[in-house]
């Protein structure tokens, strides 16, 4: 997403109770961003940009900021989509003004097309998109595909004058699966995105069958990327999370230390991923033996067994894998080795016996 001049867009709400749903928005807020109340106002600044919130006697007023209309439309979307879930039934209308305003137009959707599917190792397939490639060459690793159902016109996701992005439904209703983009090709205007193999999961089904000249809808680059530099990084993952771990590896710094930790179903699938490990880097391979994903303690023991003592200070941790799995090790993380938030990433990336949602 291109940086540029600090964009603005402002917007008044009218609520029942604008105190209330102020402490509501920012206690939720708060586990996603950094929430500093001014006397009456509120600063919320992510990742994204910044946002001020002011209570009056008639609603809320939001100021949100940001440097590139992507991060903006996200402010302005994330606000929405939670005044919008905690209004309990209440209706409620506005609009934004200033930057960012592109009518319906989702500014980080693109349109692309399949240019092919293979098997790049027995469980994980290698899906080329062909488009905007640039777009996809960024901080970001991690983008939301959108499938039309087969043999319908594809009606794509829009923009609500409030922000909310709105999706089509029933016979229109799109498939929507995040994946990293594990890279961009600038010459050929391609991407690719490796997809873990999970038979009769509409995801890994889309991957294997995808076929060449069919279109998909793409939503980001958002979220994620490279961790901040530190003296020593452990990365750790699944299956799901060694694309992102591989364009890590070809991002690393000259020299710099890393422990990786990856579980995958068995050592053949080891052999196959063939990535380029970089000097510096201890990489270990977790096999499950043909254990189904997720039904072992491979990654928690792995991370847990690191010589925490003997690593340096300044360690950064990225992880991620099933949802349960990710929990235990930031537990371990922040309870037994006091790692702060912003030293660590340990987030799920699926669920065991759960099928995605558009909520995911
Ligand atoms: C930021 C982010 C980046 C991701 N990047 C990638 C990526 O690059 N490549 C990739 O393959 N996945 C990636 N994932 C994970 C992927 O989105 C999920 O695995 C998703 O559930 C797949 O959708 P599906 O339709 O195949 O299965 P779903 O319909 O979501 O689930 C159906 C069933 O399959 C099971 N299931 C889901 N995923 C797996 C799995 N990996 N192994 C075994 N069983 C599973 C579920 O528990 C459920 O029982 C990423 C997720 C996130 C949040």
């Amino acid at each position: 997403m291109s940086e540029g001049a600090l964009l603005v867009s402002s917007t008044h709400v009218p609520l029942p109770d604008p105190p209330a749903m102020m402490v509501r928005l920012c206690d939720h807020l708060k586990e996603h961003a950094e929430v500093a109340h001014e006397g009456e106002t509120a600063r919320v600044t992510s990742f994204y940009g910044s946002a001020t919130v002011a209570a009056d006697d008639a609603g809320l007023s939001f100021q949100v900021e940001s440097s590139s209309v992507s991060h903006l439309f996200v402010m302005k979307s994330v606000i929405s989509e939670h005044l919008h879930s905690f209004s309990d039934g209440e209706t409620l209308a506005f609009t934004w003004t200033g930057d960012g305003e592109t009518g319906s137009t989702i500014p980080y959707f693109r349109e692309m097309m399949v240019l092919g599917s293979q098997p790049l190792t027995p469980r994980m397939q290698r899906v080329i998109l062909k488009g905007d490639a640039a777009f996809y060459d960024a901080e970001s690793f991690h983008i939301r595909v959108l499938v039309p159902p087969r043999g319908r016109r594809p009606v794509w996701p829009w923009a609500a004058p409030d922000g909310r992005t709105m999706w089509p439904k029933g016979e229109d209703e799109l498939l929507a699966r995040v994946y990293t983009v594990r890279s961009v090709d600038l010459a050929r205007g391609e991407i690719a995105l490796d997809v873990v193999v999970h038979d009769g999961a509409p995801g890994s089904d889309w991957a294997t069958s995808a076929e060449p000249g069919s279109v998909v809808g793409i939503l980001g680059p958002g979220g994620g990327g490279m961790p901040p530099a530190a003296d020593h990084m452990v990365l750790a993952g699944d299956e799901t999370a060694l694309p992102a771990i591989a364009r890590m590896l070809e991002m690393l710094p000259e020299g710099q230390r890393a422990s990786v930790r990856l579980e995958v179903a068995d050592a053949a699938e080891a052999e196959a991923h063939r990535l380029t490990v970089p000097a510096g880097v201890d990489l270990e391979w977790l096999s499950r033996d043909g254990a189904p994903a997720g039904s072992t303690d491979l990654l928690e023991t792995a991370i847990r067994g690191l010589d925490w003592d003997a690593l340096p200070k300044h360690t950064q941790v990225w992880c991620a894998c099933e949802q349960a799995t990710a929990r235990k090790i930031r537990r371990f993380l922040d309870k037994e080795r006091g790692f702060a938030r912003t030293e660590r990433v340990s987030v799920a990336y699926w669920r065991i016996g759960a099928t995605t949602t558009l909520a995911d």
